[in-house]
């Protein structure tokens, strides 16, 4: 492509909201053989609701929920925001607050020591969680992320939070896929509940149960198939937009993710990631 094409590229990219931020990127768009994509807040709406509380045996819903809420209060996780939002006003004092990146928050409420997050958190707590594993499983192949709740050290609940896939997302995977490229979904959520929105999009290949530096590596395996392109909006997917041959940021996502990023998409989806494949190729034939 003549410099000149690849100016009337970029402007045309401007005018479609997508914009590259590196002069190469339309040129390296034409290599790459996969599409990797970060699934809560790029492939959903990123604003997940409270929609399932199973209790333990003499757990009270009310009591539960108000203690768990304390402590999500403190997190930034969309997770915890849909928790709060189904406890409503007036929660309990809470202290000594943590949270493990990629397992869950604990808090002291109530002199009791509470948790809530993903099955591995309870693992390393040593919380036995036995007696709810199939009410989470049910709920993760239903798609939802699964949670559980734990006070001083017991199993208290079993929770779950579903997050609408983005109306928009099967119908860019399906012209991603049209234009010849592999389609790969990176998560930090649980393998059953990726599986199951994998399933329902057509997505090639799943990598799940993913902390953050994990995407990275995840990257690594799929490089063997040939460059790759990777979408997020996190901050935890700022490693991975800055290793992938194009990294390509969710304009609404964090600043983080957007600075790490060659492109940069406008709208809150991935039809803008449709668009820069679309362009480059004709950028390319230099046709305008
Ligand atoms: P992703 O952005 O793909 O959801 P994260 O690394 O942010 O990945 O989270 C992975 C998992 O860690 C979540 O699916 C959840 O099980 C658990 N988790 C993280 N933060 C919280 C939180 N504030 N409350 C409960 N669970 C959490
Ligand atoms: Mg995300």
């Amino acid at each position: 492509a003549t410099p000149t094409s690849i100016m009337v590229g970029t402007g045309r990219g401007a005018e479609l909201g997508v914009l590259f931020r590196k002069g190469d990127a339309l040129q390296t768009l034409q290599g790459i053989k996969t599409v990797a994509l970060d699934k809560t807040g790029t492939l959903t709406e990123g604003r997940p609701v409270l929609t399932d509380l199973v209790l333990a045996e003499g757990s009270d819903r009310d009591d539960v929920l108000r203690k768990i809420a304390a402590v999500e209060a403190q997190s930034e996780h969309p997770i915890a925001a849909a928790i709060v939002a189904a406890a409503g006003a007036d929660l309990p004092e809470m202290e000594n607050f943590g949270s493990v990146t990629g397992y869950g928050v604990l808090g002291t409420v109530d002199g009791q020591r509470v948790m809530v997050g993903a099955a591995r958190l309870m693992i390393r707590r040593k919380v036995d969680i036995a007696a709810l594993e199939p009410a989470a499983r049910a709920m993760a192949e239903q798609g939802k992320t699964p949670l559980y709740a734990a006070i001083d050290g017991h199993l208290v609940a079993a929770l779950a939070v579903s997050d609408p896939i983005k109306p928009t997302s099967a119908a860019a995977i399906a012209a991603l896929h049209r234009m010849g490229l592999k389609v790969a979904m990176l998560t930090g959520d649980n393998q059953a509940t990726a599986q199951a929105i994998a399933k329902d999009l057509g997505i090639d290949h799943v990598a799940a149960d993913l902390l953050p530096k994990g995407k990275v590596d995840a990257l690594d395996g799929l490089r063997s198939a040939g460059p790759l392109a990777f979408v997020g909006d996190g901050i935890n997917d700022a490693p991975a937009l800055a290793a992938a041959d194009i990294g390509i940021a969710i304009g609404t996502g964090t600043d983080v993710a957007i600075e790490s990023a060659d492109v940069v998409l406008m709208s809150g989806d991935l039809t803008g990631v449709v668009s820069a494949f679309d362009l480059s190729a004709r950028v390319m034939r230099n046709i305008r």
